[in-house]
């Protein structure tokens, strides 16, 4: 063998620097013992690691490498399975999440790429045939010959029909003896997971999508869509589009993206939950047809995958998914939407935990793309960057359809429960129960949204106080009577109901607490004769079809009350509902977490916004025992504005976000005494470590302090210097764990529990 030109002349071969996908920092040096052209970056192999076969990516060409390198032993597929400019993003993504660059490598893939158990060996043509000469005692074929050991590798393999990569290195034991045999044709790699393309549409000619008559732009939409086109293809730039509900934010976003589109250039669309949204997926598909690959979770693995290809093949131009499309390799990209920034469904909760927004936007500054963030009730965090000059702001302040447009937004009448006390269901207070009837007596809908699932959110027994607990998490179970069930809601275990209290054994057990299963029971009595349907996760039970048809039986007025959780929040838009009643917001705008006012603003914001969206005007009430929060008292005239400034100061005197940094360290393990005492050791070493520029909150334990049988602890680390909190983190990653212990760190963390 030659040295490949480029190379270290002393070893033939190429080098190749590659992220393993273990959770390791470093990247390891690996050489290419095939000549010929190197392997492109991002390229997937399979490298041995140990005594262990793992996937890796190369993301790198080193020239000469310190002492001994072992060799890849297999190429997967025949491409890299990266883009450069998404392998650019990962790099960024590792640094600033200080998570290790395999890690986020695999998680840019869709699943269907990434398993390598989809990939499969298999024997070709030639082996096949080179296996029958040798059993007729023909051996040698075309100067092919094969060894003992060749010949029982290929026999095993034509047994089997087909072996995962890993089983046949491992089978092969010398990692180079795979590569070879893949070398000489003797086996391939097969895709199981794409298959043949029997899904693969070809993409529509764009004359072929179907015409639909486009809405003329008000004003305040054609000057953000002036803005905005005029900024196409002149570089980074971003904007955060602060629609009201209902402004056309929307039809916004496929002007630009249309615009794009003509110029031949891509355009990434990331939206909080698509599942939960399938009319915004068909608006895309009503205006591009097939220039659309919607990325939805339920979406099975193969087509998936298939999409991917598309996009990255420019078949197929525009992405639209939620957090994780940030990753969909979008050709030429230009324009990349945020659709409700604000969401906390965009923060990935395990795993590598990057914020899709964030990435977004580091995606679109990398590919000198427009980016664009819409809210309502944009994050403070966005809402902050306008102020200090890194995001422009566009204004749509009124309703997009004309009928709605003359009106302002409903005022929003606030019941003190302190004084206007529940009715006898313990549900509705008489001035809610008054305007449901009115509504319904009016032949129009009425949306009631209450944040919890299930029946009664606590059981307890009343003889003796006993609370009944998960067995693995520190949390009281919720009755969910439809199924007959105690279920907890942070694990998913699922028990039977006791018929009477497992410790005093009295028959006092007794459901405290509502969820919207109790709501749409209580309602049903209520309001006899009226259509009533519940959205939450337990109706729909993340099937699409289930869902669908349940929104379009809303659509078509087949409903007249409709319950739900904050499912029924999200960007819908039914034109005949006129009320929309929020039961009890309390228990969100008290939990334990510097957010909680925000998000208890923008979620009622956006309850609110369901109401009047059609030709009649809406209402909107809202029941609590504490209308004094600031929450409430803005949200009674939608003053967007005014909360913000109210919160930004609160959060400024207090160091909080997005006036500081923040990064969480998250230690779980079977073993409540050593979770804590690696707790307090890392926090320490933060400590020792962060001097007087990093404020150290901890350890404590978690507000769910036992979640699947795991104690859990946090320590929290807070400054304005982003170098000086990693270094900190970094420090206390470094505690030695117990086997059984894990430690996660979480930059820019959005949870607290
Ligand atoms: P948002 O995304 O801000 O919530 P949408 O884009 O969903 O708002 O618009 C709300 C409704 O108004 C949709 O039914 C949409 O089709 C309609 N719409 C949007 N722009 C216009 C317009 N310029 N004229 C008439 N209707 C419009
Ligand atoms: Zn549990």
């Amino acid at each position: 063998m030659t040295a490949v030109p480029g190379t270290s002349a002393t070893l033939p071969g190429t080098l190749l620097q590659v992220a393993v996908t273990l959770p390791l920092e470093e990247t390891f040096t690996y050489r290419d013992p095939r000549s010929g052209a190197r392997l492109p970056l991002g390229t997937e192999v399979i490298v041995p690691f140990g005594p262990r076969q793992v996937t890796g990516f190369v993301v790198g060409h080193p020239e000469t490498v310190a002492g001994p390198v072992r060799d890849i032993t297999d190429v997967v597929g025949d491409g890299p399975a990266i883009d450069e400019s998404i392998l650019e993003l990962c790099r960024w993504a590792a640094g600033y999440y200080l998570a290790p660059l395999g890690e986020v490598l695999r998680s840019a893939l869709p699943r269907g790429e990434r398993a390598i158990a989809s990939r499969r060996m298999r024997l070709t043509e030639t082996g096949r045939r080179l296996l029958d000469l040798e059993a007729d005692g023909r051996s040698h074929m075309a100067g092919l010959t094969l060894d003992a050991h060749d010949r029982a590798l290929l026999a095993r393999l034509r047994r089997a029909h087909t072996l995962s990569p890993t089983a046949l290195a491992r089978a092969a034991g010398a990692s180079a003896r795979m590569a070879h045999l893949l070398e000489r044709g003797l086996v391939e790699i097969v895709d199981q997971v794409a298959g043949p393309s029997k899904s693969r549409r070809k993409a529509a000619p764009p004359a072929s999508v179907p015409a639909v008559e486009l809405p003329v732009l008000n004003s305040h939409q054609q000057a953000a869509f002036d803005t905005l086109a005029a900024a196409l293809g002149k570089g980074y730039s971003g904007f955060l589009l602060h629609g009201i509900t209902g402004s056309g934010k929307t039809e916004v976003y496929l002007r630009l993206i249309a615009e794009a589109r003509a110029q031949g250039r891509g355009a990434l669309v990331l939206v909080p939950e698509i599942a939960l949204t399938p009319q915004l997926a068909a608006r895309f598909r009503a205006r591009f047809g097939d220039d659309v690959a919607v990325l939805h979770s339920a979406l099975p693995p193969a087509d998936r995958l298939a999409a991917w290809r598309r996009l990255r093949s420019g078949e197929v131009g525009i992405a639209v998914g939620a957090r994780s499309a940030v990753f969909a390799p979008v050709h030429a990209l230009a324009v990349v939407v945020v659709d409700e920034e604000h969401d906390g469904s965009f923060k990935q909760e395990d795993g590598v935990r990057y914020h899709g927004r964030d990435l977004a936007v580091m995606r679109a500054l990398q590919a000198k793309a427009v980016v664009v963030l819409g809210s309502a009730t944009p994050s403070l965090e966005s809402y902050r960057n306008v102020l200090l000059g890194r995001f422009r702001r566009l204004l749509l302040p009124t309703r997009a359809n004309p009928a709605a447009a003359a009106r302002p937004l409903p005022p929003v009448e606030i019941i003190d429960l302190r004084r206007h006390r529940l009715g006898p269901d313990h549900l509705l207070a008489p001035g809610l129960a008054q305007a449901v009837a009115d509504t319904l007596a009016a032949g129009e809908q009425t949306i009631l949204f209450l944040n919890r699932r299930g029946f009664s959110t606590l059981m307890h027994c009343q003889a003796c106080g006993e609370v009944l607990r998960c067995s693995d998490c520190d949390v009281s179970m919720t009755l969910h009577r439809g199924r007959a069930k105690l279920i907890c809601h942070y694990c998913g275990r699922a028990s039977a109901i006791p018929p009477r209290c497992p410790s005093c054994k009295q028959d006092e057990l007794e459901g405290l607490g509502t969820g919207t299963e109790r709501v749409e029971s209580v309602v049903r009595e209520l309001f006899p004769g009226a259509r009533v349907a519940r959205l939450d996760r337990d109706t729909t039970d993340g099937q699409r079809d289930q869902l669908e048809k349940l929104l379009s039986r809303v659509h078509r007025r087949e409903i007249d009350i409709l319950v739900g959780t904050q499912m029924v929040t999200k960007g819908h838009d039914f034109g005949g509902v006129t009320l929309v009643g929020v039961l009890q917001p309390d228990q969100g705008m008290h939990l334990p977490d510097f957010r909680a006012a925000e998000r208890t603003f923008q979620l009622l914001e956006q309850v609110a916004g369901r109401a009047g969206r059609g030709d009649r005007p809406g209402r909107i009430v809202v029941q609590t025992y504490c209308p004094e929060h600031p929450a409430i008292q803005f949200l009674r005239n939608h003053d967007y504005e005014g909360f913000v400034r109210d919160e930004l100061a609160r959060r400024e005197s207090a160091s909080y976000p997005p006036f500081s940094r923040m990064i969480a360290l998250r230690l779980d393990g079977r073993h409540e005494a050593s979770v804590r005492a690696a707790a307090t050791e890392a926090a320490a070493r933060a400590r020792a470590q962060g001097g007087t520029g990093v404020q150290v909150l901890g350890p404590a334990e978690a507000p769910i302090s036992r979640l699947r049988g795991r104690s859990r602890y946090q320590i929290w680390l807070a400054g304005t210097d982003r170098s000086k909190l990693l270094a900190a983190a970094r420090a206390a990653a470094q505690v030695t764990l117990p086997r059984d212990l894990r430690l996660a760190i979480d930059v820019d963390p959005q949870s607290v529990l």
